[in-house]
């Protein structure tokens, strides 16, 4: 790997704890595998419970000065790490692309995508300010500060490496906060090397921390950043199974939680919509790290009158979707994440054609093999199929056909989920009506890319809790504080 960098020390196997790379108390490491081909790429220090206890300790030693420094102060610190990233770019994303598999063009995408809360978030430092309410007692002054909630711990998946770090980071620094960050076991080198650039960037010692752990060892160092008390946030990207744990686990210490869970994304064409548009959308928001986001579209309901229309189109479009190792030139799909993700895919698949689905595309392992899956679509899907409940995480297209306006609000909201959905209308009151109606947190509307660093993105019902990116970010590491004043 360190031969295919620009910058070789970009490659780190160890972790980042109070600015100095430490190995295992245990030394122990566990291996990082290339997904494309299986050949394992890095062995990365295997972190203990007990080596997590002294990220923690870092975190609040580090606190009162972070704290206390001003937000510009902050700002800039947090300004000159966002340049260092985008300076870096090609080697961020060619790390990302061998540990995570998504197509070099994606993991560029992602690296400007992750920078940009950094540089919203350096910006908005500046901008936190309290209020003062008018008082009711003509002898008493009110007032409202709003102050970093404290210690912040972060846990994050491999589908996004450097973005789902850099969400949580950001908001949490700018507030004030110092935070322990454990990525997941799948994509640790990405989070590594956003380390080194924040020590290069001149951020304090202990206000960032990676504690990297294989998948056992995750679960040991969750339980000790949820007893903690020293650890006041606890923000979590990933499943909705692991989010419940992590939910039971934090509260003896009544800890404020940020969870962003899984989604089960509705993609709603009506018979008024641009079908041409309708279909691109469809593409990017379907195949997109092969399927492998919690916004992707997992049901697709089509209005009757377009819906031979919209599948022969969408069809078409797909065959142009190349599936491969994401560091050839021209890939747009690269391979799923391991063995378990396939399985899970061909599960939905095989129980949706043994209930009555029709294949119209893909259906089966790549003949690439490894775990390389080709774009499917799948028609004449109906509500009792697995893959209309459960999230597949794959790239697979299941279409059902609808014919009115409540008939498809309905449907879409039956679910456990309410994380993203979009829907394909050109008739302003529909649009209206429509996004109203529909229990998620974020509606597309004729867009099938929703996310960006100014707009809260987030989920209701079991999708999760609080919003990340924008101004209503930042309020998740603050607190408040009422102050009363006698004259
Ligand atoms: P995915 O299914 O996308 O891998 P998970 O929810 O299993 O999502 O994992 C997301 C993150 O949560 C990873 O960093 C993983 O190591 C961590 N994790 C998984 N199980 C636990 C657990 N029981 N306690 C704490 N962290 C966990």
């Amino acid at each position: 790997v360190r031969k295919l960098l620009k910058d070789s020390s970009l490659f780190r196997e160890e972790a980042f704890i109070n600015g100095q790379w430490v190995s295992s108390s245990l030394n122990q490491t566990f291996e990082v595998n290339n997904p494309a081909n299986g050949a394992i790429i890095a062995n990365v220090a295997n972190l203990t419970p007990s080596d997590a206890e002294l990220a923690i300790e870092a975190a609040n030693t580090a606190l009162p000065m972070w704290r206390s420094k001003t937000g510009k102060e902050r700002a800039n610190v947090m300004r000159k790490w966002f340049d260092l990233i985008i300076a870096n770019t090609e080697d961020l994303a060619l790390l990302m692309t061998l540990e995570q598999g998504k197509p070099l063009i994606e993991s560029r995408g992602e690296v400007a995508y992750g920078a940009s809360f950094i540089e919203w978030f350096a910006e908005e430092a500046k901008r936190v300010a309290g209020t003062i309410p008018s008082t009711t007692w003509g002898d008493k002054r009110l007032m409202v500060l709003k102050q970093a909630i404290g210690v912040c711990a972060a846990i994050t998946p491999w589908n996004f490496p450097i973005a789902m770090i850099t969400r949580k980071i950001a908001p949490a620094m700018a507030a004030g906060c110092s935070i322990v960050i454990k990525p997941a076991e799948q994509t640790p080198l990405s989070a590594l090397a956003l380390a080194e650039l924040a020590r290069r960037a001149g951020i304090p010692n202990g206000v960032i921390n990676v504690i990297t752990a294989d998948a056992e060892q995750s679960i040991a160092i969750g339980k000790t950043l949820c007893s903690s008390s020293i650890v006041r946030h606890l923000s979590f990207t990933g499943s909705t199974e692991v989010g419940r744990i992590l939910m039971a686990q934090s509260a003896p210490t009544v800890k404020k939680l940020a969870l962003e869970l899984g989604g089960h994304a509705p993609f709603i064409v009506f018979e008024d919509a641009d079908i041409d548009a309708a279909v691109s959308g469809a593409i990017a928001s379907k195949y997109r790290n092969s399927g492998q986001t919690c916004v992707c579209a997992n049901r697709m309901y089509v209005h009757k009158k377009v819906h031979d229309e919209f599948v022969e189109k969408f069809a078409k479009a797909i065959q142009t979707i190349k599936v491969g190792n994401g560091l050839e030139e021209g890939i747009l799909q690269g391979p799923l994440i391991d063995q378990a993700a396939v399985a899970k895919v061909e599960r939905h698949v095989a129980d949706a054609l043994s209930k009555g689905a029709k294949l119209i595309a893909g259906g089966k392992p790549s003949t690439l093999g490894g775990t390389y899956y080709e774009p499917t679509i799948l028609d004449d899907v109906t509500s009792d199929m697995l893959i209309t409940v459960e999230e597949t995480f794959g790239p697979v297209a299941p279409i059902m056909s609808f014919e009115s306006d409540d008939e498809v609000i309905k449907l879409a909201n039956q679910s456990q989920y309410g994380l993203a959905s979009y829907f394909y209308s050109r008739d302003i009151g529909r649009i209206w009506k429509v996004a109203e109606a529909l229990e998620y947190g974020i509606v597309g509307v004729n867009s099938g890319i929703i996310s960006n660093e100014v707009a809260p993105f987030g989920g209701v019902k079991q999708s999760g809790l609080g919003r990340e990116g924008s101004i209503f970010g930042m309020d998740e590491y603050l607190e408040l504080k009422y102050l009363c004043i006698g004259l």
